[in-house]
Formats: structure tokens, C-alpha cells, sequence
């Protein structure tokens, strides 16, 4: 595993962060910690991981036909947890067709025989997309101008 800062955001590496879940094989101890390692797996096109991570009842057949997004930034806004029963606030976002969106969901997550999972999810209101200048600084936060990042021409 590489050095490499984790893409959920915390600021630590990956292998410290995410990585133990998904490629570590621990558990995640709590929602906050699997919605994190859901978000990166979401940003590695990692399905596997997500299927896993997914509750059976509720998980999505298609998910791997989907076009892949350019994630960009998680951030959790609220996260709380009792016995089996879990719930995740947070705003994600992405770079879709030149565009940012911003995800705001709140999740819920079940534990079952130890293991948490993701059940399902509720959207709250977003702005609409906004179109990304190309001289911008890019909103993935490289430091560089958005036409020699994540622009697609
Ligand atoms: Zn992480
Ligand atoms: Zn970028």
C-alpha cells in the first residue's frame, strides 16, 4: 500500500486510514470509519469492497454499470451510533462532466453478527451543479489549475 494520503480526508496515509479496511482486512469499528472506507472505495471504483460493505437487501445490482465520478472530498458532518443501529451525515463531492456536484446524504448503517453495513441512504437538498472555469485552481485541492487536472476535454 502506498504513502499516500487517504482520499476520505483525514489526513492520514491511506494505509493508516481506509486501507486497514479495505485492504487490511479489519473490521470498521464504527458507521464513521465504514462510511470513510465506503467513500474511498468509491474513489478507487472498488466494488468489490462496496458490495461488501453493502447490506444484501438493499444492494444495487447495477452499482458496477454506473460511470465512474471523480471524487473529489468527504466531509462528515455528523455521525452517531447505538448497539446495531448507525447514522452518517456528510457531503461528498464529485466532478461530473466539468461540473461540481456536492452529494449530501444521510446514511444508515446496521450491524450485523458484528459487522457493520451500509442499508441505505437519504438525499437532502443540493445546489445544482456548478460549471468548473478551466483557469479555476482545481477543486480536488492539487494545487493545480483545473484545465491540467481533472478537466475533460
Ligand atoms: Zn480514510
Ligand atoms: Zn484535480
Amino acid at each position: 500500500m502506498s504513502e499516500t494520503l487517504c482520499p476520505c480526508g483525514t489526513g492520514k496515509p491511506y494505509a493508516n486510514c481506509c486501507g486497514l479496511y479495505i485492504e487490511g482486512g479489519q473490521l470498521a469499528p464504527d458507521p464513521e470509519a465504514l462510511m470513510r472506507s465506503r467513500y474511498t472505495a468509491f474513489f478507487q471504483c472498488n466494488y468489490p469492497y462496496l458490495k461488501k460493505t453493502w447490506h444484501p437487501e438493499t444492494y444495487p445490482e447495477d452499482l458496477e454499470q454506473g460511470e465512474p465520478s471523480n471524487w473529489v472530498g468527504l466531509e462528515i458532518i455528523d455521525a452517531s451510533w447505538e448497539d446495531d443501529e448507525g447514522e452518517v451525515e456528510f457531503k461528498a463531492r464529485l466532478i461530473f462532466d466539468n461540473r461540481l456536484e456536492v452529494l449530501h446524504e444521510i446514511s444508515d448503517f446496521e450491524k450485523i453478527d458484528g459487522v457493520w453495513l451500509y442499508h441505505s441512504g437519504e438525499f437532502l437538498h443540493d445546489d445544482e451543479p456548478v460549471k468548473i472555469a478551466r483557469n479555476a485552481p482545481c477543486p480536488c485541492g492539487s494545487g493545480q489549475i483545473f484545465k491540467d487536472c481533472h478537466y475533460q476535454a
